[in-house]
């Protein structure tokens, strides 16, 4: 606009927010910056980080990656960053010196700026490695073919029985996957011990319904916690034997391929 100027820089061919020009405005604000010294906390076994009161991220690196970083940057509401160069260094593990570049773009201008801080990790176990490395479970899962059904060998069922398991999880919740604490062997099928009963529970009625199975709950008696009684509950998912597979059915064996 005619007659108007920087006040900062007396230029008068550059748009001026408040009497300044875009290039004075980036000159004297800070675009990005972090506040204070962020700690990070995360589970050295899985990876997790502790995000609030939840842990989050399960299998990501120890090390920090820029999904840890870039929420740390708080960004100058006018501005918007294009891209951000990350580089590391520190004395210690537990102790990072951090340096963000980023090229940000302020009022039609992109400009490049650098802001150094320091992070500190800490290591906490994440309540779902504690408990598995303590063994904790409350229900177990047992996944089965159906009882003395089948013409396939031990290692041939568990193979089977696994590949209908892949096809159920992507239509099982992330918190009852998360309550799959770990897996094991038998020759009859596989057993998931499981921390949550509940989350057991959804997942085998998944199964049931999904993958045409049958299913049988029991319960045991496994001590007293604050005065009740505590159960284990088994839940026993048998699923059905593909056609040709059946023990039933004499067929030639060269169709089992099929
Ligand atoms: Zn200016
Ligand atoms: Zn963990």
């Amino acid at each position: 606009m005619p007659g108007e100027f920087c006040v900062v820089c007396g230029r008068e061919d550059l748009p001026t927010t408040d009497g300044v020009c875009a290039d004075c405005f980036a000159k004297r604000t800070p675009l990005i910056r972090v506040e204070g010294r962020p700690t990070i906390v995360l589970c050295p076994t899985c990876g997790a980080r502790q995000i609030g009161s939840m842990w989050e991220r399960r299998g990501a690196p120890t090390v920090l990656t820029p999904e840890d970083l870039m929420p740390l940057l708080v960004v100058h509401p006018e501005a918007g960053v294009r891209r951000v160069r990350w580089s590391e260094g520190g004395k210690t593990v537990l102790l990072r010196d951090l340096a963000a570049s980023a090229d940000v773009a302020i009022r039609g201008q992109l400009r490049t700026e650098t802001v150094k801080f320091e992070v500190k990790i800490e290591h906490h176990t994440c309540p779902e490695c504690s408990r598995r490395s303590g063994h904790f479970f409350t229900a177990v899962i047992q996944l089965r073919g159906v009882e003395d059904g089948t013409r396939e060998t031990a290692r041939e069922l568990r193979a089977r029985l696994d590949d209908q398991w892949d096809l159920l999880m992507p239509h099982a919740r992330g918190s009852w996957k998360e309550a799959i604490s770990w897996k094991e062997e038998k020759p009859e099928g596989w057993d998931f011990y499981m921390t949550d009963t509940l989350a057991a529970r959804s997942i085998v009625r998944l199964g049931k319904v999904r993958l045409a199975g049958t299913l049988k709950e029991s319960a045991t008696l496994w001590g007293r916690k604050n005065g009740r009684d505590v159960y284990r509950v088994t839940f026993c998912l048998r699923l059905p034997t593909p056609p040709g597979l059946s023990r039933s059915t004499e067929r030639d064996p060269l169709e089992r391929q099929a």
